[in-house]
């Protein structure tokens, strides 16, 4: 069935429309279609997964895929993993090998206990005791527990690298959030095919129709229910769930919810640009590594496959700062620091896309307070990385939540 068809006969309704089909979309949908709600997810892309972007060569490289976007989950994950236990899926976890981060600075690959300043670290754990995170930036909290040189030469840097942004200014307790660990699965682990094969999981159960290359251009109020207009029509639902980046739910509710666009376009978006490259094993010297973090880099980080060995060829995906270097000057970049002939980077082994993540600042919990008062009593949600944190499991509670609260208000 697809969106023409639906436009053209008389007022086919949804029981659930969700915009997007990132993990939060796909996670809502899981629990929406179990319920036996009649759900539709619109993605504007022709590929499921947003963030969750493994590319998949072909030609010569057929078979090696790289992470474009996320590449770690962890047991920590327990509302992904019961998603992933209710679809089957969870014999297809693959654990990530044991290999580990470096830092890159001043031209070198360097070690991260050899860039610590130790002396600053003894104190560390009577500092860390009682300290709390609460309405305090990543830099705030940090810096004075880890010492201010081991900060700006090691944790400013390894901050930044995970959330893929400066990380000073971050929300601390939006940041390495405890959760309890899964003992029966593997403490790091992707999929075979990488961590967008979970998108592909999730859209295959039974009851979530998915119709890619649906940009949702608005959504206005019809009564108790929503008129959803895409680029090819406009398609009616009880229910609507907005699990886009929230720089576009700010859009795309500018006319309906006009208050709550406006709390949403006050959270800022960090884009950074990325570029993923497979070569030959041979041709490099670096040792496995899980990635390198940059310092005072271009680049905050260099993720590698290396964390799910293969025979011939090994992947790297450079997260670059956004604007700072053109495409030529990126690719001097990577040859620069894999220490590569630069006639190994070719349009064939090279690929590009530019990432979307919410730059959260310190009282964004006030500000996702107001914004869930709005949605109270109404058949709206709104899920994505955007509320608790960027991990894909925060995305995951934050749907499950979102879902909890639809099914009251649906009755
Ligand atoms: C480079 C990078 C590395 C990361 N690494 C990790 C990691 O290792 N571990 C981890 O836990 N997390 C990681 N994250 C964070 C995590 O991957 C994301 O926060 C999460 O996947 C976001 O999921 P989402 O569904 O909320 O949003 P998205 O994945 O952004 O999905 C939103 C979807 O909405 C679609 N969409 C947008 N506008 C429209 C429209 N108008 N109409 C229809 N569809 C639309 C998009 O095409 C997209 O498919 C990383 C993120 C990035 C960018």
């Amino acid at each position: 069935m697809t969106l023409d068809t639906l436009s053209a006969s008389p007022a086919p309704i949804w029981d659930l429309i969700i915009i997007g089909a990132g993990v939060s979309g796909l996670s809502i949908a899981q629990d929406a279609a179990r319920a036996g709600l009649h759900t539709l997810i619109l993605e504007q892309d022709c590929r499921i997964g947003g963030c969750l972007h493994s590319h998949r060569f072909t030609g010569e490289l057929d078979g090696f895929w790289l992470e474009l976007g996320a590449h770690s989950a962890f047991n920590s994950y327990g509302n992904l993993l019961a998603l992933l236990e209710s679809a089957g899926a969870l014999n297809r976890l693959q654990r990530r090998a044991k290999v580990s981060f470096r830092l890159y600075a001043d031209g070198a690959v360097r070690s991260i206990p050899s860039q610590l300043y130790f002396s600053e670290l003894l104190l560390a754990p009577f500092r860390w005791l009682g300290s709390s995170k609460i309405g305090r930036s990543v830099a705030d909290y940090f810096g004075p527990i880890v010492g201010p040189r081991n900060y700006r030469a090691v944790f400013e840097p390894a901050f930044s690298a995970v959330i893929c942004q400066p990380a000073g200014e971050f929300p601390a307790d939006s940041l390495f959030n405890p959760r309890p660990r899964r003992k029966d699965v593997p403490r790091g682990f992707t999929l075979p095919g990488g961590l967008q094969t979970l998108a592909e999981i999730f859209a295959q159960q039974p009851g979530v129709t998915i119709e890619c290359g649906q940009a949702v251009q608005e959504v206005r109020r019809a009564g108790h229910d929503f008129i959803v207009r895409t680029n090819n029509g406009e398609v009616l639902a009880r229910s609507l769930c907005l699990a886009t980046p929230v720089a576009v739910a700010a859009c795309l509710l500018q006319t309906g919810f006009p208050a709550l666009a406006e709390r949403l376009a006050e959270i800022s978006t960090a884009e950074v640009e990325t570029v993923g490259i497979a070569v030959p094993k041979s041709v490099l010297q670096l040792p496995p590594v899980a990635g390198l973090i940059g310092r005072n880099q271009a680049f905050y980080s260099v993720v590698s496959r290396d964390v799910v060995p293969d025979e011939r060829y090994r992947g790297f995906t450079f997260h670059f700062r956004p604007g700072v270097l053109d495409a030529a000057d990126q690719w001097d970049c990577i040859a620069q620091t894999l220490n590569l002939p630069h006639e190994m980077l070719t349009t064939a082994n090279v690929v590009n896309k530019t990432n979307q993540l919410p730059a959260l600042r310190v009282g964004h919990g006030e500000r996702t307070r107001d914004v869930d008062r709005m949605l109270a009593g109404t058949r709206l949600a709104l899920t994505g990385n955007y509320f608790t944190g960027v991990a894909i499991e925060d995305c995951v509670i934050r749907s499950r939540q979102e879902w909890g609260r639809l099914q009251r208000e649906i009755g």
